[in-house]
């Protein structure tokens, strides 16, 4: 793991307390508390946030979010940790 992802992680409220192996990519967004509201408004139950049409955590997402919105930048970690999180479990 890099150290800019790390210290991303460290900066989030939430993955302190996890390891991050052991969270399905799925469940990543949940760990997240300002993606976390959005989820609820996304069209398919099993959306990965990434690419669906319909998504409520793509809508969220403004580059000068404000409260209630999701930063691009922590978007950015989002897509960044699930690619992360797809790989490790092929193994
Ligand atoms: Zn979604």
């Amino acid at each position: 793991m890099d150290t800019d992802k790390t210290t991303a992680l460290i900066d989030s409220p939430g993955f302190q307390e996890f390891g991050l192996n052991h969270i399905d990519p799925a469940q990543l967004a949940a760990y997240m508390p300002d993606l976390k509201p959005h989820v609820a408004h996304c069209k398919f139950y099993n959306c990965s946030h990434l690419h669906e049409p319909g998504c409520g955590v793509m809508a969220a997402v403004k580059s000068d979010a404000s409260a209630h919105e999701i930063s691009a930048n922590r978007y950015k970690i989002y897509s960044d940790l699930y690619a992360e999180l797809s790989q490790a479990r092929k193994y």
